[in-house]
């Protein structure tokens, strides 16, 4: 598959775009003049872009775009769409829930409809230098005008104690780019004894590929998974509290006297090390200290920030008709958007949409952002950079 290289970034730059996931694709739909995009990875697309083939299938459902704008659960509008984009996730196919490489190929035909993008080209600071605004982009320093951040959830989250150890221990994206690759020789019970460790989206749409209900079912799947961190013990637990998206996960819980597939373990992880060419997983089972032994950990513990070094200023909200869209450095041209802004939900999102506060993973949902980071790119003037207020806009 293309992967869309430019050849080589040159300054000054107008606007610059950080990562290239569905709000960069959107951000540029919005734009009369195209900024540059810059992507740390080797592939354009964002989180969903990682394998080369349908690893997952997305937990929004698929709806055929309406003019209207109005999207969310509970509306007839799309969940997974892009404001101004020319193609749309429900473009491609009809699946109630698609997979990941789908809405990836949809953000990377929009990205490069409109913008340039260059990947292998990490952000790693922003800095002023007098009035002017810096970049370092793999080693090298530019000027720009703008900067948006759109990195999205961030890097994934280790947290316990990771000691060197020989075994396969794999964050949820290194998972998804390793099962995902056209290389891949893995079979599911090649993986050996797996402990999954978490049990966000992450985990569940891993618990799927390894019970043989993902989209490229290889036809083989594993006959006992251990999940920590689930504190649904059986079947019935599991599906009263998860989304009808994960329904089928249930069936492989423990119900009754029928023999199950997944062990859930209601713990906190302390440590995962080495031992011989496996992996000790260390856990507080009840109070008590509890080890396992694994050839297989994965860790899908959520996402923290990526670490890129931002001038010294404080956040401030950006808004528009008072709903905040983004985030914005006070004294320079430093945006954040997206999951990125990590906005919270005011009382007003509450009214609107009481799901926003019931299922915690819909805060960062494509949905609920959307709108937002295609008003930021309407309303930030291009060019005349200088006569932007602190809000964003010219007021
Ligand atoms: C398993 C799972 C399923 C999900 N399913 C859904 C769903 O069905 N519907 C939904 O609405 N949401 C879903 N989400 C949430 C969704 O992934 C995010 O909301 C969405 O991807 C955010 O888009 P983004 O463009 O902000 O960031 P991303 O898609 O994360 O893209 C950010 C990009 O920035 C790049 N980047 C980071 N740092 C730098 C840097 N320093 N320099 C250059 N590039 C950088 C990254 O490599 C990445 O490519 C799911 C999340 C998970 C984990």
């Amino acid at each position: 598959m293309s992967l869309y290289p430019e050849s080589v970034l040159v300054g000054p730059l107008d606007e610059l775009v950080v990562g290239s996931g569905i709000h960069a694709a959107i951000y540029v739909s919005n734009r009369d003049r195209p900024p540059a995009v810059v992507e740390r990875n080797s592939r354009v697309g964002g989180a969903f872009a990682e394998a080369d083939k349908p690893v997952f299938y997305l937990n929004s459902r698929n709806r055929p775009f309406t003019e209207n704008g109005i999207t969310g659960p509970g509306t007839e509008g799309p969940l997974n769409y892009i404001p101004g984009g020319i193609l749309q996730p429900s473009d491609v196919n009809c699946m109630e829930y698609q997979t990941q490489s789908v809405l990836a190929a949809v953000v990377r035909d929009n990205l490069v409809a409109k913008a340039v993008v260059f990947i292998d080209s990490p952000l790693e600071a922003v800095f002023e230098e007098g009035n002017n605004l810096k970049v370092v982009i793999a080693s090298k320093e530019y000027s720009v005008q703008r900067v948006l951040l759109a990195t999205g959830l961030g890097n994934p989250l280790i947290p316990f104690r990771l000691g060197p150890t020989s075994a396969r221990v794999w964050s949820f994206p290194e998972f998804v780019r390793i099962v995902g690759s056209v290389n891949n020789s893995f079979s599911p019970q090649d993986f050996g004894r797996v402990a999954v460790i978490g049990s966000g989206d992450g985990g569940k749409v891993v618990m799927e590929h390894l019970m043989g209900q993902g989209p490229s079912d290889p036809g083989v799947f594993l006959d006992k998974v251990d999940w920590y961190g689930q504190d649904a013990r059986n079947c019935e637990e599991f599906t009263k509290r998860e989304r009808s998206r994960y329904a089928g996960l249930g069936r492989n819980f423990p119900n009754g006297d029928r023999s199950f597939r997944i062990r859930p373990i209601n713990a906190r992880v302390l440590s995962v090390e080495s031992a011989g060419g496996r992996a000790l997983v260390r856990c507080l089972l009840a109070g008590e200290p509890t080890p396992g032994i694994y050839d297989t950990v994965i860790y899908c513990c959520g996402f923290g920030p990526p670490d890129i070094p931002l001038p010294p200023y404080e956040e401030r909200l950006v808004r528009e008709k008072g709903e905040p869209i983004a985030t914005k450095l006070v004294g320079c041209e430093v945006y954040k958007m997206g999951p990125c802004a990590g906005l919270s939900v005011d009382y007003r999102e509450k009214r609107n949409n009481p799901l926003l506060d019931k299922v915690p993973q819909n805060t960062a949902a494509i949905f609920r952002y959307a709108g937002k980071t295609a008003a930021l790119a309407r309303r930030l003037p291009s060019g005349a950079v200088g006569n932007v207020s602190d809000e964003g806009g010219p007021m």
